[in-house]
């Protein structure tokens, strides 16, 4: 076995709800790629509170500060008992502070077709942190609600170098950010001005760049969704955006996302644990294949990735094999072996 096809050590963590199916599902399909990846399976979220008290066990901790590279299945938080959210808390830790979301039309026909758009989120920041509090007033102990949002010139620069030489990388056309600077106007106007001026100094004529208001953004996106290329905004807006986006191309079980850091990345799909769902075997695990194919990406296995990518679209196209969530009939199962049969051809 050459260098290149040493098998990459990477943690493994199946997650909550349906995350354990999807989960069975990318491995036998990544087993017929070749196996690339040198699992160490980690529990967190409701199984990692089940295992060992801690939604976000140390061994987890451990395997991730050992492989820096990790696929994860969605984790539920715990409601109760204080915890915090253990996406947020990986995010955190690890510094992933760059959340790319591409969103690409695989099955066409759709109510849009065509779509092919990437959405850089900011990870660390904003309103999304959950630093919150209650203020007690006359006996009611939840009369007042905060939360602060905390963004920052260096957060906001680390995202948006990510996004700009994401888009130069990779030919996209036209990059939009994406604020509510006229009323949150220092929260989200410190994120657009260091954006303009970062264009205006180091990036001019390498991209169309213009910039538009959440609200509005939220509303040509169903009305034109073609007039945007990439977008990048900050974490709550982009927490947002990502299912809308995932809406325009056949729904939650389509789109991967990639939370990247200096250190460490985390790939998972865009959606939940599905609680409404789980157990059943009707899944669609295509966000999480999508997710390991931009996994393959990032280690350089350009080669497995577009084969994975390609193979997805011929079972979903030729063979006609969709899961339920598509309008197909085919379980979980059915649809894996589909893909299975094809890579083994
Ligand atoms: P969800 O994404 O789990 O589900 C929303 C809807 O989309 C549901 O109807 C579900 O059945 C459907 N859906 C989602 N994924 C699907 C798939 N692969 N195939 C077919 N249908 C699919 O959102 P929710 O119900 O709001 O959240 C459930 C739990 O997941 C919550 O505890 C939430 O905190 C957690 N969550 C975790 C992550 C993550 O770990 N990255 C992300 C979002 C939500």
């Amino acid at each position: 076995m050459s260098a290149a096809q040493t098998p990459i050590p990477a943690t493994l963590i199946p997650g909550d709800g349906i995350g354990p199916e999807i989960t069975d599902a990318a491995l036998s399909v990544l087993d017929a790629l070749g196996a690339p990846f040198q699992w160490d399976t980690q529990v967190a979220g409701l199984a990692g509170v089940k295992a060992a008290g801690d939604p976000l066990p140390q061994a987890t901790l451990d395997s991730i500060d050992r492989t820096r590279l990790a696929l994860k299945g969605p984790l539920e938080t715990p409601s109760g008992g204080g915890y915090r959210s253990s996406n947020v808390r990986l995010r955190e830790k690890y510094k992933l502070y760059a959340n790319l979301r591409p969103a690409k039309t695989l099955v066409p026909g759709g109510r849009f077709d065509n779509i092919d758009l990437v959405l850089c989120r900011e990870n660390n920041e904003g309103l999304y942190m959950g630093y919150e509090h209650y203020i007690p007033i006359d006996g009611d102990p939840h009369a007042v609600a905060i939360a602060t949002g905390v963004n920052t010139r260096q957060g906001s620069k680390n995202i948006l170098k990510f996004a700009f030489d994401y888009a130069v990388a990779n030919g996209r056309k036209k990059v939009t950010v994406v604020h509510k600077a006229n009323i949150m106007k220092a929260l989200t106007g410190i994120f657009l001005e260091t954006a303009q001026q970062m264009y205006k100094d180091e990036y001019a004529g390498k991209f169309e760049f213009n910039d538009v208001i959440i609200d509005a953004c939220a509303m040509k996106l169903v009305m034109n969704p073609w007039q945007f290329d990439l977008l990048v905004t900050t974490n709550l807006f982009g927490d947002i955006l990502s299912d809308e986006i995932s809406g325009l191309v056949g729904g939650l079980g389509m789109t991967p996302g990639a939370n990247i850091g200096e250190h460490a990345a985390i790939f998972e799909a865009v959606h939940g644990s599905a609680p409404d769902i789980a157990g059943k075997g009707i899944a669609n695990p295509t966000a999480l294949l999508l997710a390991s194919a931009m996994m393959l990406d990032h280690v350089k296995r350009t080669d497995l990735a577009d084969r994975l990518r390609q193979t997805i679209s011929d079972v979903l196209n030729k063979d006609n094999v969709r899961t339920g969530d598509l309008g197909g009939s085919a379980s979980t199962d059915q649809y894996a072996k589909a893909l299975v049969a094809r890579l083994r051809g």
